[in-house]
């Protein structure tokens, strides 16, 4: 027999996205699965039929080669597992277990994972993404979104059953939620369980549908959200709001909402883990003769540091607990800002200037180019030896 076209088994478009594909297949996996059709050889093809053509369509770079070279991609979809029909229900259950389940489907295992009993829909996880400062991150900061997301449908109360009337009892699965299919397998009958295609795991089915939310007992709504931020976080880390992301259908599981902290760039301070680099360019006659000098805080504040006399460039300065604070869970102590020195140098002077360092150039002590070299390499060699 020959092989359909992938997205003609679907019945999608060539440019159909990776939603549209999924919610396709599902269909097609619900109305042709075995469970619903026992013994029938048609309905047994048909849906892996319809597993071959999304494993292919599903990914990306398996449906560019698709599109580009049909069934005899370049590294051969013959050869592997698609054209030989080598595909077992079995795995049909395992690689797609997701799409009947999962992260915004049910809030236990998902199908094909054995079946547990009645399950819940959960609601899908919500994303947000929250730029800070660095004053915000010393100090933590609470933060308001309003997020729009889907809400229990005020109508039915969330059970998606028009008003009067409730949802009743699986006919399929007799309201456990699960289908015990039997098989004959080289170790004999075996029995597996898998949730309920038509209840979809419920064990409910909604035969009079509430009109305002088409039965799903959800709708697009808005909510106000804060999150409180400790301090001490860091770019990339997600800060988890419990229970607070999409509503789960029909009085389900509510999603997450994982919120993403993006940092942004500070001026002043470069940030290593915990600490603070601040860079000081500390004006020459303060490095040779020492004196106090005023660096930024990061709460906004100042603070005094003695430099010595005779301070060299690249001398790095401790201010204990100045950085930031640790944030429970990241192994960064409290941080400390490290000063790092280095000399500013004018570019133009005045003639008086000038004289006055001209006159300083005379002066042996002055003449640094050897010594400090010298001695530099003399502690190099000392520390290594
Ligand atoms: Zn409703
Ligand atoms: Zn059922």
């Amino acid at each position: 027999m020959a092989k359909r076209d992938y997205y003609e088994v679907l019945g999608v478009d060539r440019k159909a996205s990776t939603a549209e594909i999924k919610k396709a297949y599902r269909k097609l996996a619900i109305k042709y699965h075995p469970d619903k059709n026992p013994d029938n050889k048609e309905a047994e093809e048909k849906f892996k039929e319809a597993a071959e053509a999304y494993a292919v369509l599903s990914d990306d770079q398996k449906r560019q080669q698709y599109d580009q070279f049909g069934f005899d991609g370049p590294s051969g979809f013959g050869g592997g597992g698609f054209g030989g029909g080598g595909f077992n229900m079995d795995d049909i259950f395992s690689m797609f277990g997701d799409i009947f389940g999962g992260h915004s489907g049910f809030g236990g295992s998902g199908f094909g994972g054995g079946g547990r009993g009645r399950q819940q829909f959960r609601g899908a996880d919500l994303r947000l993404k929250v730029r800070l400062n660095l004053k915000e991150i010393s100090t933590g900061v609470t933060k308001k979104f309003k997020v729009r997301k889907d809400v229990p449908c005020s109508h039915c109360h969330g059970t998606g059953a028009e008003a009067g009337s409730s949802p009743e009892t699986c006919q399929t699965c007799h309201g456990s939620g699960v289908v015990i299919r039997s098989r004959q397998s080289m170790f004999g009958m075996m029995q597996t369980q898998s949730p309920c295609p038509t209840c979809e795991g419920e064990g409910k089915v909604i035969k009079n549908k509430c009109k305002y939310c088409n039965g799903n007992g959800v709708v697009s709504g808005e909510e106000v959200i804060e999150v409180n931020i400790p301090a001490g976080v860091q770019d990339g880390m997600v800060v988890t709001i419990s229970g607070k992301g999409n509503a789960g259908k029909h009085n389900g599981v509510n999603g997450d909402i994982q919120v993403f902290i993006s940092e942004e760039q500070n001026d002043v301070f470069v940030r290593d883990g915990n600490d603070l680099i601040y860079n000081l360019l500390l004006d020459f006659p303060t490095a040779a003769l020492g004196g106090e000098v005023i660096i930024p805080t990061v709460e906004g504040g100042k603070a005094k540091i003695n430099i010595q006399p005779g301070t060299q460039p690249g001398t790095m300065m401790r201010l204990r607990g100045k950085g930031l604070p640790a944030v429970s869970g990241y192994g960064y102590g409290t941080g400390d800002i490290l000063v790092n020195i280095s000399i500013f140098v004018p570019k133009e002077m005045s003639k008086e200037e000038r004289k006055a360092i001209e006159a300083l150039r005379e002066s042996e002590n002055f003449k640094g180019d050897n010594s400090t070299k010298k001695s530099i390499f003399d502690r190099f060699k000392n520390y290594f030896s």
